[in-house]
C-alpha cells in the first residue's frame, strides 16, 4: 500500500476532507483500489461524545464506530465501508499506549511521546491501511490519510513526526504529500496572495515534510502568474499545483482535480503508471 497524505495550512475548514475524498475518487476512477484514514488530533477517544453544534454530525459506521463526519464523505465519495480504526485520534493512541504500559509491554522503559507514541501511530496506520474496505481480499493500492487541524498546531506534532518517519522509511515512491492551502484575495486591488501558502509550506518543511503537490483553495480560479509564483517560492513543480476554487456543488471537486490532471501527478509521484489507467469520471 502506498500513501497519499493530505495536510492543511493557513486556516482550518479549508476543505481537506473534501480534497481527500476527491483525490480518492480520481484515483479510484483510474482503476486503483483506495482506502482512507482520518487523523483527528483531539483527546476524545471518538466523536461520539462531541456536540454536533460544535463539531458537525457524528457519523456512525457499520461496525457501530462513532466517528468524524469526514469518514461519511469518504464512504459516499469512494464507496467503501470503513471501520472505527480508520479514524485515529490522540485519545485512541494514548489509550493504547497506556494499556500497553500497564501490561508491562515496554519492559521497564520510560514511556515517551518519541518513540512510543510515534511508533504506535505508525503501527496503527500501517495495520489499518492493510485492511481491505471494498469487499475484496487484498489490501488497497493507495491509502489516503487526512491529517486534521492545521500544520504547526501543538496537538498534531506527534502525528507529523510519525508521518515524517513513515515517509522517510517508505521512500518517495510510496508517499505523496498534498498540502491544502489558501490563496486569499485582498482589498480593492483584487490580487491573489501567495504569502500565506509560502509561510505554511515553510512551516511544513521545518517539520521535515516536503509537499509534492499543493492544493490551493481560492474563491476564483488562480491566474497563471500566481501558479508560477507559488511554484517558484514553494519549490513545487507548476504541474503539481492544483487549484480548488469555490464551487456550488462539492461533487464538482473530483472533476476539477481530473481536469487539472491531479491523478497524473500523483500516479507519477507514486510510480503507479503500470497499474493505473485514465480516469473514468463523468
Ligand atoms: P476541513 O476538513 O479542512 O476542515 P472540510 O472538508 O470539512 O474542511 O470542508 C469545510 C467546508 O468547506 C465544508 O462545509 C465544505 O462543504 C466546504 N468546501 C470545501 N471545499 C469547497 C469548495 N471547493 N467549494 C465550496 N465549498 C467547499
Amino acid at each position: 500500500t502506498k500513501y497519499v497524505l493530505i495536510t492543511g495550512g493557513v486556516v482550518s475548514g479549508l476543505g481537506k476532507g473534501v480534497t481527500a475524498s476527491s483525490v480518492g475518487v480520481v484515483l479510484k476512477a483510474c482503476g486503483l483500489r483506495v482506502t482512507c484514514i482520518k487523523i483527528d488530533p483531539y483527546l476524545n477517544t471518538d466523536a461520539g461524545t462531541m456536540s454536533p453544534f460544535e463539531h458537525g454530525e457524528v457519523f456512525v459506521l457499520d461496525d457501530g464506530g462513532e466517528v468524524d463526519l469526514d469518514l461519511g464523505n469518504y464512504e459516499r465519495f469512494i464507496d467503501v465501508t470503513l471501520t472505527r480504526d480508520n479514524n485515529i485520534t490522540t485519545g485512541k493512541i494514548y489509550q493504547s499506549v497506556i494499556e500497553k504500559e500497564r501490561k508491562g509491554d515496554y519492559l521497564g522503559k520510560t514511556v515517551q511521546v518519541i518513540p512510543h507514541v510515534t511508533d504506535e501511530i505508525k503501527q496503527w496506520i500501517q495495520s489499518v491501511s492493510s485492511v481491505p474496505v471494498d469487499g475484496q481480499t487484498r489490501p488497497a493500492d493507495v491509502c489516503v490519510i487526512e491529517l486534521g487541524g492545521t500544520v504547526g498546531d501543538i496537538e498534531s506534532m506527534p502525528f507529523i513526526e510519525a508521518l515524517r518517519q513513515l515517509s522517510f522509511s517508505l521512500g518517495k515512491e510510496n508517499f505523496c504529500l498534498i498540502h491544502v492551502s489558501l490563496v486569499p484575495v485582498l482589498g480593492v486591488v483584487g490580487e491573489q496572495k501567495t504569502k500565506p501558502t509560502q509561510h505554511s509550506v515553510r512551516e511544513l518543511r521545518a517539520l521535515g515534510l516536503t509537499p509534492d503537490l499543493l492544493a490551493c483553495r481560492s474563491a476564483q480560479p488562480l491566474i497563471g502568474s500566481v501558479k508560477e509564483k507559488l511554484s517558484q517560492f514553494c519549490h513545487v513543480p507548476v504541474e503539481n499545483i492544483l487549484n480548488i476554487h469555490d464551487v456550488p456543488n462539492l461533487w464538482h471537486v473530483p472533476l476539477i482535480l481530473r481536469n487539472q490532471k491531479a491523478h497524473e501527478a500523483i500516479i507519477k509521484q507514486l510510480n503507479l503508471a503500470g497499474s493505473a489507467g485514465q480516469p473514468e469520471l463523468r
